[in-house]
């Protein structure tokens, strides 16, 4: 099945010198940096005979083909939208800011998770990536960014799916990144609905990446109906793995906080948020995320007012916390929306649908 597609950012060095049997020792170096120094394709690689480039291009293939792409926010934001191998598919998005451009990239085909706000969540699981369809989402949108003029120096995993779900290829991706694409640990974050068995298995990493947990909900009766992960792992576990990872790394985490209107945006709820956070060794960010609407899920996203006071809440109970900056929302640049609405109706149409700021 998939385990057996090996693609271009699939392989392991060892594997690209297997590709190259007969050649010269130097050309195993020369490919590989082309792939991760270069960004480039064998075939561009006019230091290679032209033969072999041909021959490289054949046997490591790419794993993303270009279904959507768009751009919004004057260029500084854009959305893949590919078809993987088999016809599954995935989203990318690449957000250029002042000091910073990230890459947001998925880990799953659909996510088996099941949050009801979440586009991914409502249109179920289709299948795990592999560590090179992760890989390429990345070096894709690094080629991007310097095509822009820029650099990308940030990779969140926030996309797509739950990456603690399909832990290997997830951390193998995280690795090839750090080694190969050059990223730091403290540039990548890798988000999490709270998969408590991932939790306590990434503390014992080397890379002490970021570590983002989507709670949402800062008591179990609420967290159990938005999150229904929350009925294997209740608060007070996932609140002892984050604790543990933070003993283990030293980070800051930081908890993501969707604010839907009336259901998790009351004083009630910014107060046992605080408590939650304080609980930790270090307090945990709060990133808000005003709740961007989803065709299965009724409930609308907090005022910008509420959104405000909220974090104002937040603020005086002693608690770091930032409202994320929207990006793309005439894209559908949230997770899953892109596919969603492709599979939905034309895009362009969409834009009409929800002109939000
Ligand atoms: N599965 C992981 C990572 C992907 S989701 C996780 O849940 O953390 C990335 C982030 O987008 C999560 O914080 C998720 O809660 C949030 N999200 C999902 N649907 C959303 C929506 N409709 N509006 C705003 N944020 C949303
Ligand atoms: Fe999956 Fe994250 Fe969406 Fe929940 S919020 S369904 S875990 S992608």
């Amino acid at each position: 099945m998939i385990g057996a597609r090996r693609t271009r950012y699939d392989i392991s060095r060892e594997e690209l010198s297997g590709v190259l049997a007969g050649q010269p020792r130097y050309r195993v170096d020369q490919v590989w940096e082309g792939l991760y120094e270069q960004l480039a394709a064998p075939g561009e690689l006019t230091a290679l005979p032209k033969a072999l480039r041909a021959t490289l291009d054949e046997a490591l293939p790419l794993a993303l083909e270009v279904v959507a792409e768009r751009t919004s926010d004057r260029g500084e934001t854009v959305k893949w939208l590919w078809a993987l191998g088999d016809g599954t598919r995935v989203e990318t998005v690449l957000m250029h800011y002042e000091e910073r451009s990230t890459v947001c990239v998925s880990s799953q085909a659909g996510c088996a998770m099941g949050c009801g706000f979440c586009a991914t969540g409502q249109a179920g699981f289709d299948r795990h990536l592999t560590a090179g369809e992760i890989v390429e989402q990345v070096v894709r949108a690094a080629r991007r960014a310097r095509d822009d003029g820029r650099r990308l120096s940030n990779v969140v995993f926030m996309g797509m799916g739950e990456p603690l779900a399909n832990y290997e290829p997830s951390w193998a991706a995280v690795e090839r990144i750090h080694a190969e694409v050059g990223l730091s640990a403290r540039h990548i974050t890798v988000s999490t609905v709270g998969v408590v068995p991932g939790i306590r298995r990434l503390a014992t990493e080397a890379l002490p990446v970021n570590l983002a947990v989507s709670l949402h909900a800062a008591d179990d009766e609420l967290r159990d109906q938005l999150v229904p992960i929350n009925r294997r792992y209740p608060l007070s576990t996932l609140m002892d793995a984050c604790a543990g990872y933070l003993q283990a790394k030293g980070r800051r985490l930081s908890f993501e906080w969707a604010l839907i209107d009336g259901v998790n945006d009351r004083d009630r709820d910014a107060r046992l948020l605080v408590e939650r956070s304080r609980s930790l060794p270090l307090p945990a960010h709060v990133n808000l995320i005003p709740l961007n609407p989803t065709p299965g899920y009724a409930v609308r996203g907090s005022s910008p007012r509420r959104v405000r006071d909220f974090r104002d809440l937040l603020r005086e109970g002693g608690v770091n916390a930032t409202i994320r900056r929207t990006r793309g929302t005439d894209i559908d640049a949230a997770c899953g929306q892109l596919r969603a609405t492709h599979e939905a109706v034309s895009a362009s149409a969409v834009v009409e649908l929800h002109p939000r700021g």
